[in-house]
């Protein structure tokens, strides 16, 4: 019921570079290009401009305008010249939005990164990976287009002890100081609290962090998400930690079983209750943002059938990603020796999961998008376009799901100055469609050209191997 009603409209295959260029390389004279006529999303939220001009030099956005007959203008109508010796790309009937942005991954879990820019991510915001990781992937991102930008939420902060491989703790309130020091050296863009933070612990890190002007999100467990709110968190990891309020018994840890028992928990909830619902009307009021992770609560639990219905004919699930899914290391995110009723139990929690996000949605709680990327079935870029139809289908405007996974998480991040969405200054990422998403959301998946500051993404193989052992 659910695969094919949230992910029925696939229809399209991934495109070749047809009609557009390559970019330049880079060179000693300035770089500039023209994209001349493409209708204009700019990640704001805004309306779209229709015939659009955009001005990019050496991969930096310095004019925006638009076609006036066969002239080109500012916004305001002044005669608007393009530099002699420009690249010019003209781009009249597509539809144009910034690089888009995952909030939610495991950098560390990815086999290559270079297959989330063949789907327009080009940035991703880790929520847990090494630094080493981190500061090799950065590394490969400044020379290497196909590799997105990242940003850092450090390792999940936990309390007492830490629950996973990726996750630090302190051990009390006391110790708080400590592990927001070690955080600043490292160079986090924010902090993640996780699962075994209790509530002192979350106040603190909070606190903390914002004193340093960084952003704080969680994957809550022992702390509810009505404390975490008033304690002024930012941001909340995937709607089933939101059930946390009115459903108690759920998500509390990360094992297997806890895994079966966070959908049992979610599947008796009533996401209508008047608990659900002052909870999201709170939040509404704080500005605090949700990253639904919708897919990530899926797939899993729907396996290959679901997967191969949201991928459709557009992307790539490798060989690679089956063999690495099949280790017992994804083990606690499978439905292996789950019962029937075990499994349709998970799939009324997901149905309790969609319902709940089109509640958010309807209350005004901002949402950003994020995927868990690489879950089970979770494919790296790909999956994001799958988050976004699921929004979609959850009551979310088409408009609103490109602000999700452009501007907004570039402003919660303290860093849309700099990119997430398409206006002067900011670095030229941007993905051109052959055709218009605000008509036919799954138009998302007709991409002709993604371009990370400046440069085009080269079309690469997916079919990677893992190369070396990650943990
Ligand atoms: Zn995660």
């Amino acid at each position: 019921m659910l695969t094919s009603a949230i992910l029925a409209s696939i229809a399209f295959c991934f495109p070749q570079a047809g009609t557009i260029p390559p970019a330049a390389s880079p060179a000693q004279a300035p770089n500039v290009q023209a994209i001349v006529g493409a209708n204009l999303i700019d990640g704001t939220g805004s309306k779209p401009l229709l015939s659009s001009v955009i001005v990019v030099v050496d991969g930096r956005i310095q004019a925006i305008g638009k076609l006036d007959g066969n002239k080109t203008v500012t916004l305001t109508g002044e005669p608007l010249s393009i530099p002699a010796g420009a690249h010019r790309l003209f781009a009249k009937n597509k539809w144009i939005i910034p690089g888009l942005i995952d909030s939610h991954v495991h950098i560390d879990e990815v086999l290559d990164p270079a297959e989330f820019t063949q789907y327009g991510v080009t940035c991703v915001r880790d929520v847990g990976s090494r630094l080493s990781s981190i500061q090799k992937l950065r590394k490969r991102a400044s020379s290497d287009p196909r590799v997105p930008q990242v940003l850092w939420m450090g390792r999940n902060i936990d309390e007492g002890k830490a629950s996973w491989w990726g996750a630090v703790a302190a051990k009390n309130t006391a110790d708080v100081p400590r592990v927001i020091d070690e955080m600043e050296r490292q160079g986090v863009d924010g902090v993640k609290l996780y699962v075994n933070a209790g509530p002192s612990v979350t106040t603190e890190v909070i606190k903390q962090a914002h004193d340093r002007g960084w952003p704080v999100t969680a994957h809550l467990g022992k702390t509810t998400p009505l404390h975490a709110v008033l304690a002024g968190i930012d941001n909340l990891e995937h709607v089933s930690t939101l059930f946390l309020q009115f459903a108690p018994a759920a998500n509390k840890s990360t094992d297997a079983d806890s895994w079966y028992k966070g959908y049992a928990s979610a599947a008796g909830a009533n996401p209508h209750s008047p608990e659900a619902l002052a909870l999201l009307k709170f939040m509404a009021r704080r500005g605090t943002i949700v990253t639904p992770t919708l897919i990530s609560s899926t797939l899993p639990v729907l396996g290959k059938a679901a997967a191969d219905d949201a991928y459709g004919d557009w992307a790539e699930i490798s060989d690679a990603w089956r063999t690495d899914w099949a280790r017992p290391y994804w083990d606690f995110m499978k439905t292996k020796g789950w019962k029937r009723s075990q499994i349709e139990n998970a799939k009324l929690a997901i149905w309790n999961y969609n319902d709940y996000v089109h509640q958010i949605i309807k209350n005004g709680v901002p949402v950003i998008a994020g995927t868990d990327t690489p879950a089970p079935w979770v494919l790296p870029g790909a999956s994001l376009l799958v988050e976004l139809e699921m929004l979609v289908k959850a009551g979310m405007s088409p408009l609103e799901a490109i602000h999700s996974a452009t501007g907004r998480p570039a402003t919660l991040m303290h860093r849309d100055d700099e990119f997430g969405i398409i206006a002067p200054g900011r670095v030229a990422d941007f993905v051109i469609l052959n055709g218009n998403p605000l008509t036919r959301f799954s138009d998302i998946h007709r991409i002709a050209g993604v371009y990370r500051s400046g440069n085009k993404v080269p079309k690469s193989s997916v079919a990677v191997q893992r190369t070396e052992s990650k943990r």
